[in-house]
């Protein structure tokens, strides 16, 4: 095959964890990065994607969350700036793998966010994350050779009770010493290549595995899974973002090798480009330990389900809030936001839509302790936004302060209530 060029990468990590006491008790790993209350696959997606220099491709999405419509994803990032114009968009599913995704996106972007809420808050929550990448030059990494293995196994995943749940040592067994190596010989032979010149394997497996285990037996210098045992085989973002930082690890000319196991795999042969260094970008915004999460998870199933606009106002105002558009008076020069008819300062009429800066001072804020926020009172703020025009939102969840006037904040895209069973974005501002 020929070689597909990775030109640029970018990963999003968000800063919520769990407080001591609680990653204890759910025995999750105090670290486990996972989104904000106000975060969800749409906004790690737009995290993610921002610092890609892209602005018009083909998108493949794999952005899980129940209440996500691909297209409607499109269209705020669309609106919102990130990729302005996704001229086609191939929607995949929550399951599919970080392979697959990378594959079906010659030419474009692809973009892959791991998010998810356990039903039970009893339940370790898996760790979240996006990354975004764009495919074109190989400055980034290639990938030298993909390789899929469709395997019947209907009956393997038990071990002796035929209704019992699936045996994890027996399928490790079963499913790594068969298929996974099977499928890793493939693939580097299709590459032309052996086990000896790879930097290590990153392994996703639909149980937990032991991974050092695996190093000796298939020997190869490292295996590497992403996130801890119990989210095995559901993250995506996570198993290509650990590929990348072996790759920018092992240097330009390196080779990792991806694996995805569970009813066969697929595989990927990964080299890093000359400019790999430069081109993988992973933003892990700092880490906050204030959490309610079981605060959280209770509101989540609640239902803040009124329709709290109308459907007519919603078309007309959503393109200018969503693409943070204001108007600027050609009188005297005034930028407003959301966008007027009129000016406010000398009631001029001839008003023009302008693009408003992401980035402002705060002058004013106050506390909201009626939004049916899960966590805290909410911080409403008043930003001066750089070249003009004032935003009035609140401050994004996750932020490790309060914010006082003359702070500097940024605006991202975030998930601001659901309505008729939607949910619905505005800007907030996040501190640095
Ligand atoms: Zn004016």
């Amino acid at each position: 095959m020929p070689t597909i060029g990775i030109d640029s990468v970018s990963a999003y990590l968000p800063g919520y964890r769990l407080n001591q006491g609680l990653a204890a008790e759910l025995a999750v790993p105090p670290e486990l990065p996972l989104a904000a209350p106000d975060e969800d696959g749409l906004t790690m997606a737009w995290e993610a994607l921002r610092h890609l220099d892209v602005t018009e491709a083909p998108l493949v999405l794999r952005v899980p969350g129940g209440d996500l419509e691909p297209r409607a994803v499109a269209a705020h990032l669309a609106t919102s700036g990130p990729l302005r114009t996704p001229s086609a968009v191939l929607p995949l599913s929550a399951r599919t793998g970080a392979t697959a995704a990378l594959t079906a996106a010659p030419g474009g972007v692809a973009v892959l966010a791991d998010h998810g809420r356990p039903a039970d808050p009893a339940d370790p929550p898996s760790p979240d994350g996006a990354l975004a990448l764009r495919l074109g030059t190989g400055r980034a990494a290639e990938i030298l050779a993909v390789e899929t293995l469709p395997v019947l196994a209907y009956d393997r995943w038990r071990d002796t009770e035929p209704t019992g749940p699936p045996d994890p040592r027996f399928v490790e067994e079963t499913l790594l010493a068969t298929d996974g190596g099977e499928l890793l010989d493939r693939l580097v032979k299709r590459a032309g290549r052996t086990r000896d010149d790879l930097a290590g394997v990153v392994l996703s497996a639909c149980v937990p595995v032991r991974a050092p285990r695996w190093a000796a037996r298939w020997q190869v210098p490292a295996v590497w899974t992403a996130g801890p045992e119990y989210a095995a085989g559901r993250l995506a973002a996570a198993t290509l973002r650990t590929a990348f930082e072996r790759l920018v690890a092992a240097g330009p000319g390196s080779l990792v090798a991806v694996l995805e196991l569970g009813w066969g795999g697929d595989a990927l042969l990964l080299r890093a480009g000359p400019d790999i260094a430069e081109t993988v970008r992973i933003e892990a915004r700092a880490s906050l330990d204030e959490y309610g999460y079981r605060l959280w998870t209770r509101t989540l199933s609640t239902s803040d389900s009124a329709m709290w606009t109308s459907p007519a106002k919603l078309r007309r105002e959503a393109p200018a809030l969503v693409g943070l558009t204001g108007t600027r008076c050609a009188t005297c020069a005034d930028v407003a936001f959301p966008p007027r008819h009129t000016c406010d300062l000398c009631g001029g009429t001839d008003l023009a839509p302008t693009e408003l800066a992401r980035t402002g001072t705060v002058v004013s804020h106050n506390l909201d302790r009626l939004f049916a926020a899960p966590d805290r009172d909410v911080q409403m703020v008043v930003v001066d936004l750089d070249g003009g025009g004032r935003f009035f939102g609140q401050l994004a969840a996750g932020s490790s302060r309060w914010a006082e006037v003359d702070d500097r904040v940024t605006l991202a895209l975030r998930r601001l209530h659901d309505g008729g069973d939607l949910p619905h974005y505005f800007w907030k501002a996040v501190l640095p």
